[in-house]
């Protein structure tokens, strides 16, 4: 049976390769679709050609005045239909995310759920948006003074590209669709290599939607094509998503032309627990912190500080509840909570970093390796790792210092005092996350003033909505376009004085 191919959306048009093939090899050609949790290839992904890529930027640019003179409320409007059918579509999107990215079919629902909440969100953000281009007077400036008016407008920042990882494919697409295209920019929007399919897919729905040129989505590795996007100077805007060494190379190749750089990069970020927190809530927060989306997520609670007076009771719930957790392909058994890890590279990086911990002296109390038998058809198949947990880990060893990206919980030494926790939490290259669980409302805000992060979840962990900023600090980058504040960053601004 012959494998679908999904190709680049360029001006509207998918762009295949075909014409090539015989002559350029499949390997140069296609990258193959590949369901984590069977092995299967299940697709096809055409990787666009240099040109195409090159044609991909022309396009964006060419878009950008058109799309930038649209009235804000028809750029909205196109926003809340491609909601709409996403909504539509909603289980369709969420099997092909599922078999794409491994995550339980549970998980890529509540995805494609926010996606349209998040595209709704910004379409709302029309009448702000309205605001910035209208722009105000700037009431500290001393017009008669100066026989000069001073007035303050807003434009959209220009053709912009953005780049994705690929853990969210479809959420993190809309994070930064919706304020891109609210705004007024074009862009051309490059998935990871490895869960390009529902972009792909997507793509038949923009290309009726949206007018030509003003969304553009290339396919391919990022290594290929990735600086061809980044190092072009009608490009006014980067906005990048993944690991720290992927962004410093974003970063310098953005630095020549001065082109805005977002980064939103990698995390090791602490759940602290006081003796005085709701050990039930404390346990479930820890396990929605590190498991949740197979702990491949930026701001996953992966560093585990406990007081040492509740340190036993806590971690004798904390492992039972784990082994709790069922394993495998939810498309093939409902009961399953966690998925597979996105590739075999990420499963032997993950597994890498499990004998590294094992080598070091950290103490596995659960989890370890593959689960004993995954919940799938051939549980010899899938890249399944098992909700892991090491203790007695100390502030020198690898899982404690560097990102796993993995279901993989680190538990510190038990603290005694607070002042010794936050030193902990902050021991970190990393600024993305933290959380902080108390019964205190004094010490949750005591101690998560003290924390070095972007975004703090206070006897919580995880949630993230698109209506509130994202910001980050250290080496996790800079800030993401969430939130009005997000909206900001896709907007230039620019002062016009008049003389009176
Ligand atoms: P990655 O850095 O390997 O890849 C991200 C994207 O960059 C991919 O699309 C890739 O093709 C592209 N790319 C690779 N080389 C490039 C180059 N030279 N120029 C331009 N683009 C290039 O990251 P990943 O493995 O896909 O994702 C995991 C990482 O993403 C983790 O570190 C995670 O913490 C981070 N992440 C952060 C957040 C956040 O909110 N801070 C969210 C999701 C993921």
């Amino acid at each position: 049976m012959s494998l679908t191919k999904y190709h680049s959306l360029i001006n509207n048009q998918f762009v295949s390769r075909e014409s090539e093939e015989g002559t350029t090899s499949q390997d140069e050609l296609y990258i193959p679709v590949v369901n984590p949790c069977t092995e299967e290839v299940i697709g096809l992904i055409t990787q666009a050609s240099e040109e195409q890529v090159r044609s991909a930027v022309q396009s964006t640019v060419n878009a950008f005045e058109g799309w930038k003179n649209t009235p804000v409320s028809e750029r909205a409007a196109c926003l809340n239909k491609l909601a709409d059918k996403m909504q539509e579509n909603m289980e369709k999107l969420a099997t092909l995310e599922t078999q794409n990215n491994g995550k339980t079919y549970f998980e890529s629902l509540a995805d494609v759920d926010e996606c349209c909440n998040t595209l709704r969100y910004y379409a709302s953000l029309a009448g702000y948006v309205q605001k910035k281009l209208d722009g105000y007077t700037n009431e500290h400036h001393e017009s008669e003074k100066h026989g000069l008016s001073n007035r303050i407008v807003f434009e959209s920042v220009g053709p912009c590209v953005s780049i994705l990882p690929f853990n969210y494919p479809l959420l993190l697409l809309m994070w930064k669709m919706g304020p891109a295209m609210i705004t007024g920019c074009s862009c051309v929007f490059k998935p990871s290599e490895y869960t390009s399919l529902t972009t792909l897919v997507l793509g038949e729905y923009i290309k009726d939607i949206f007018p030509p040129g003003v969304i553009n989505i290339v396919a391919g590795y990022g290594y290929k094509i990735g600086n061809l996007l980044t190092s072009d100077p009608r490009i006014k805007k980067v906005s990048f998503t993944g690991s720290l060494a992927t962004g410093l190379k974003v970063s310098s190749s953005c630095t020549p032309n001065l082109t805005r750089c977002n980064l939103e990069l990698g995390g090791k970020s602490p759940i602290i627990c006081f003796e005085d927190c709701d050990i039930d809530l404390a346990v479930e927060s820890i396990v929605g912190g590190i498991f949740a989306n197979k702990g491949e997520i930026c701001s996953a609670t992966s560093r585990l500080l406990v007081h040492k007076s509740i340190y036993q009771s806590l971690m004798d719930k904390l492992v039972e509840r784990t082994r709790k957790i069922v394993t495998g392909d939810s498309l093939f058994d409902k009961s399953v909570s966690h998925g597979a890890q996105v590739s075999k590279i990420q499963y032997d990086k993950v597994m890498n970093y499990i004998e590294t911990a094992k080598k070091e002296g950290a103490i596995c109390l659960v989890g370890g390796g593959r689960p004993e038998k995954a919940a799938a058809q051939d549980p010899t198949k899938g890249f399944f790792v098992a909700p892991t947990i090491f203790a007695n880990v100390t502030e020198d060893m690898t899982i404690w210092k560097e990102e796993i990206f993995g279901p993989v919980l680190s538990v510190g030494v038990p603290f005694e005092t607070e002042e010794e926790a936050i030193r902990m939490a902050n021991n970190t290259e990393y600024g993305l996350a933290a959380a902080v669980m108390s019964g205190s409302d004094e010490r949750l805000e005591r101690v998560g003033r003290q924390l070095v992060v972007g975004s703090l979840w206070l006897n919580s962990s995880q949630p993230c909505l698109c209506q509130c900023p994202w910001p980050t600090r250290k080496k996790s980058g800079i800030a993401v376009e969430l939130s009005t504040f997000g909206v900001d960053l896709f907007m230039e601004v620019k002062t016009i004085w008049k003389k009176l």
